[in-house]
């Protein structure tokens, strides 16, 4: 139906109170197992690739497959580059054709921040509908997520936000709260929803202006990802509860099949197992039947 920008899908999710999965790709098969799971559901789609096989691949193939997918599908659906640190790659993927572009200045100090999502924001919008997301605070790595949640000044600080959002211009906005990249260690991992909560009223409590991204969701708890929509988290990524999929059911099918020699059955199953999880967080997310 629609190629789209990440604001546009989630100006909506943050008013209907549901949220939209962005879904990390590596590849081919996991890029149309995405697709066909959300058309599917009927669901809204954010597909997302890290900076590594944007340049692997080559971020002009990728925009390529994807605009071949997303007109053939009756539902919106966005593609949208992760986590990138390095301005100048953020510009050739909005040239290429990224609908949505994440500039991960958040290691820098605050100003340098805002210079640097600044600079992102005025290239993509420039070059039209294309919309931005900047982080402030740091979205770790299991390894170090009980210490971050520990250290305050590691997670988002809500007396920066609006002037964070107001001098970058930023259209989407990732706070730190806690939640971390990889498979936590614990089945309860710590998240600071009263940080959450406040940062949401602050951008979103007088009309909804700035939508909000959760990182790491990848082995959050059910009540937990529910608890973050109905606070006004609009996306959420996932993705290394996929590249697990992917490696296992590779695995096991190879295991299972030793004397075959048919690569089409292994993509085939790959997709199968990609599938049931993109429904899992779908309907988790409660983004079924949105899509219209
Ligand atoms: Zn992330």
């Amino acid at each position: 139906m629609s190629i789209v920008n990440a604001k546009e899908l989630l100006m909506k999710a943050t008013r209907e109170k549901y949220a939209v999965g962005a879904f990390n790709i590596t590849n081919l098969i996991l890029m149309e197992a995405v697709v066909e799971a959300a058309v599917d559901r009927k669901a809204p789609l954010i597909i997302q690739t890290s900076v590594t096989p944007a340049k692997f691949l080559g971020a002009r193939v990728l925009v390529a497959i994807f605009r071949e997918l997303a007109q053939a599908a009756p539902i919106p659906i966005c593609l949208h580059l992760d986590h990138c640190t390095d301005v100048e790659f953020c510009k050739l993927c909005t040239d290429a054709g990224y609908t949505n572009i994440m500039i991960d200045a958040s290691k820098q100090a605050f100003e340098e921040n805002i210079r640097q999502t600044r600079a992102v924001v005025d290239y993509a919008h420039a070059k039209g509908a294309i919309s931005v997301e900047g982080e402030l605070g740091t979205v770790s790595g299991v390894e170090d997520q009980v210490k971050v949640v520990e250290n305050e000044a590691a997670l988002c600080n809500p007396a920066q936000v609006v002037e964070f959002v107001e001098k970058t211009g930023v259209d989407i906005f990732a706070p730190a709260i806690g939640t971390a990249h990889g498979v936590y260690k614990t089945p309860d991992p710590k998240i600071d929803f009263d940080r959450f909560e406040k940062i949401s009223l602050l951008l979103n409590g007088h009309g909804v202006k700035v939508p909000l991204v959760v990182h790491g969701g990848t082995g959050l708890p059910p009540a937990t990802v529910k608890r973050l929509v109905a606070l006004g988290g609009a996306k959420f990524n996932v993705s290394t509860e996929l590249k697990y999929t992917l490696i296992d059911s590779v695995y096991e099918y190879i295991t299972s099949h030793r004397d075959e020699y048919d690569p089409g059955k292994i993509d085939k199953a790959v997709k199968a197992s990609v599938k049931e999880k993109i429904y899992y967080w779908i309907d988790l997310l409660g983004c079924a039947g949105r899509a219209a």
